[in-house]
């Protein structure tokens, strides 16, 4: 289920929520209880900002391991 992210107008609070696409453009209260929210960007796959953490696995292998360390 993806993960959309959502910003209150009201006390300024962003949150995320899971929920079906078919929701997604449905209204989310804000975990403070407000109405007045906005959908922002989906912060899957997008590649702004460059000090994102990812725990992308290095593809430098070539050998015959099955992915980093050895398993043999
Ligand atoms: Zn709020």
């Amino acid at each position: 289920m993806p993960r959309y992210e959502y910003r209150c107008r009201s006390c300024g609070d962003t949150f995320e929520l899971s929920r079906p696409m078919a929701e997604s453009s449905a209204p989310a209260p804000c975990p403070a209880g407000h109405d007045d929210t906005v959908k922002l960007l989906s912060t899957v796959a997008v590649g702004g900002s460059a000090s994102a953490p990812a725990p992308a696995p290095r593809a430098g292998g070539g050998g015959g391991c099955c992915g980093g360390g050895c398993c043999g």
